[in-house]
């Protein structure tokens, strides 16, 4: 065991909030080629919590004791898909808090059972929409306006999330690319992802192009498309995570920055799953493989010789028992989208 004095002299300080951040950017070498463009995509996968929302938990968290919402051994109740309370129950465990998380449902098996194995309270809530009083963000906030010392950290609303990428992943992407990126694209689920690396790239370089990229069952492709009319929700997605009904205020003030929108069905993100992993050995959840195919769109849009950046939001071990099992896919119609020579992947 490495005592303080130590792990000081040999400059081993750093606990697990400070391994968060600067991941890892890969150039998919397959789709750069296909499309003449250098497609890169940032592994955010490789956070402590598995995916790009442990950046957003670190700041509500550290937003929330600034603002002395959170005293000493007080309680983060957070309604999410799964991914920002994994970050959440992460830091959480780290800094001494107790983790209460609601979410709908209709999510994996898999993020439920990591959750309360990292100590969480977790409550599977009906996937009802934002305007019923039981959907699971609602749930969250009365749960802490009950409870002692507790915050409710409201990732949809809560701009930390945004300054979270404003802050960080942001300048990551400037310096990896060297400032040579043309175009930027990712889906939404709060809006914080896309509106804090527009933001920032745009505020370096106000000629990078900003994209949002929407699953079926998403308002935003057409609330972009229409110049801001905004439908009722329709269809639904394989895509965990992503996809919105609503204009969050993450991502209101940055609307004006996003320059078009994509939309992509679940056929493409299964077939583009499948060829990362076969491709490019990566293994990473529908999210990801949604935004990739949009970088694809993007380049094709904007022409050959440019730099466009995605985001790997999450690997795919936590919807292993879905994307990977025969069963699964044929329920959703998707199992003809995946070319034969990639089905020997379907293992389950
Ligand atoms: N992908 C996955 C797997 C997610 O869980 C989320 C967040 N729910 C996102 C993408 C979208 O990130 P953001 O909330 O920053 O829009």
């Amino acid at each position: 065991m490495l005592f303080p004095t130590a792990a000081i002299r040999i400059g081993c300080q750093q606990r697990l909030v400070r391994a968060l951040g600067n991941t890892p950017m890969m150039y998919i070498k397959s789709l750069s080629k296909e499309t003449g463009c250098t497609i890169l995509a940032k592994a955010e996968f490789m956070n402590p919590g598995g995916s790009v929302k442990d950046r957003a938990a670190l700041y509500v968290v550290k937003d929330a004791e600034e603002r002395g919402l959170l005293k000493p051994r007080g309680t983060v109740v957070e309604g999410t898909a799964g991914n920002t309370g994994i970050g959440l129950a992460h830091v959480c465990r780290a800094k001494g808090y107790d983790c209460v998380i609601f979410m709908p449902n209709t999510q994996s098996q898999e993020k439920i059972d990591l959750l309360r194995m990292l100590g969480a309270k977790v409550f599977p809530v009906p996937a009802v929409p934002f305007d019923n009083p039981q959907n699971y963000n609602h749930q969250a906030k009365r749960y802490a306006q009950e409870l002692d010392n507790a915050v409710w950290t409201n990732q949809f609303d809560n701009v930390a999330n945004r300054r979270a990428h404003l802050e960080t992943t942001g300048p990551e992407i400037w310096d990896q690319t060297d400032g040579r990126v043309d175009g930027f694209t990712c889906a939404t689920g709060t809006g914080g992802t896309l509106a804090g690396i527009a933001r920032y790239l745009k505020t370096q370089n106000p000629k990078v192009k900003a994209y949002l990229a929407d699953p079926p069952g998403s308002v935003l492709h057409s609330y972009i498309q229409s110049g801001g009319k905004l439908t009722e929700r329709t269809g639904s997605s394989i895509t965990e995570g992503i996809g919105q009904g609503r204009v969050t205020d993450n991502l209101q003030p940055d609307l004006e920055l996003i320059d078009d929108s994509l939309f992509i069905p679940d056929e493409h993100t299964i077939t583009m799953l499948y060829r990362l992993l076969d491709e490019e050995g990566i293994y990473v959840g529908a999210s990801s493989a949604l935004n990739v195919a949009a970088a694809v769109d993007m380049a094709k849009k904007l022409g050959p010789n440019k730099t466009i950046v995605t985001i790997l939001c999450d690997g795919a071990y936590r919807y292993q028992s879905r994307l990977f099992s025969r069963q699964w896919l044929a329920s959703k119609n998707l199992l003809e989208a995946i070319p034969p020579h990639l089905q020997k992947y379907i293992v389950l």
